[in-house]
């Protein structure tokens, strides 16, 4: 019970990239950065263990951002045609590659990540992709003529690469979503049908992570405008309770969600964002026990994970450990509480 996970991304090692820095380059090239990047997902491994988390991921240390490390490995796309693009409803402008053909998989995208991690922990072991939404979302279209069609094409690509990571051995595939908070309708619409193509097959735990983004300027901004409670859960986790995704991970700790809206999951897992990613202060196991405690008011233990919010990329390494180490001991807490 209250087995705990982490949302995502962890910080790279200064030696891999300039730290505390979302998408910074690599400091190293050829053989020498694949076996960085492999270093650093030890790392990680090894302290998300020594932390006490329970389901462990890579770190995201093998690629810079969630969707272009996925999308490089896709035929269909010209990525020296920029196309100027407001994403997250124009929360960012920026030049983004364009699809200008069918868009296919050159080949197994995470494989080798996949075979080296499986092969360094005996915890469950969870790998992250993102939604087709979201790619949809980071990407200009000069060929589908519609967001849908596209996020279909997308789909089956991405269900073709999780199939394989579940065969080699991932406990949990989770679909990274941030922009299912911004376009409800379109969530209701399509962005669940192109979910459950992406899912379609699987045997491991599915899931899906809807968050309020990285703690970086445009989204903390953005957060500003969105008022004192924070609802766009509420229009959108009916849907996903009716979904096949078996899993939700969601941003709770310091955040204006209002915590009853994970009532609406009831039949779903909750991972419970525990763990704030916009602050350097690194909660206190009873602050994290809280945060667990409230979510009970509001759904059974057996259904909670203790999680991150998002991902902690962009923070100083040692508060990340420190927060992973707080995420568990809160969790541990929580379990002494119910005997368990
Ligand atoms: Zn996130």
């Amino acid at each position: 019970m209250l087995k705990t996970t982490i949302a995502g991304s962890l910080p790279k090692p200064s030696w891999l990239a300039e730290p505390e820095k979302l998408w910074a380059p690599w400091r190293l090239e050829g053989e020498e950065l694949e076996r960085g990047k492999q270093d650093a997902a030890l790392i990680w491994l090894k302290e998300q263990e020594d932390a006490g988390i329970d389901i462990v991921g890579d770190g995201e240390q093998f690629r810079i951002h969630f969707v272009h490390g996925f999308l490089e490995h896709v035929e269909g796309i010209d990525w020296q045609k920029k196309t100027k693009m407001g994403i997250r409803a124009d929360r960012y402008v920026v030049d983004v590659p364009t699809v200008t053909g069918p868009v296919t998989r050159k080949g197994p995208v995470h494989s080798d990540e996949v075979r080296f991690t499986r092969a360094h922990t005996k915890k469950k072991l969870k790998f992250t992709l993102p939604g087709p939404m979201t790619i949809c979302d980071t990407i200009a279209d000069a060929h589908y003529g519609k967001r849908a069609d596209m996020a279909m094409a997308f789909a089956d690509i991405l269900n073709a690469e999780a199939r394989e990571l579940e065969a080699l051995g991932v406990d949990t595939i989770q679909f990274d979503e941030p922009a299912f908070n911004v376009f409800m309708d379109d969530v209701k619409e399509w962005g669940i049908d192109a979910l459950h193509r992406a899912i379609d097959g699987l045997k491991c735990t599915t899931a899906v992570h809807i968050c309020y983004g990285y703690g970086i300027k445009a989204n903390n901004d953005w957060k500003e405008t969105l008022g004192s409670e924070w609802r766009q859960y509420e229009e959108i986790f009916p849907a996903i309770n009716e979904s096949r995704i078996q899993q939700v991970s969601l941003e709770c700790a310091s955040s204006k969600v209002p915590v009853s809206l994970i009532g609406l999951l009831k039949d779903k897992d909750v991972l419970v964002g525990s763990i704030d990613v916009a602050s350097l202060e690194v909660e206190t196991p009873e602050k994290v026990a809280a945060t667990i405690r409230e979510a009970m008011k509001h759904i059974a233990p057996e259904r909670i994970f203790p999680c991150t919010n998002c991902g902690l990329a962009p923070l100083p390494r040692e508060v990340a450990v420190g927060k992973l180490r707080s995420l568990a001991a809160g969790a541990a807490l929580v379990r002494a509480e119910l005997g368990s």
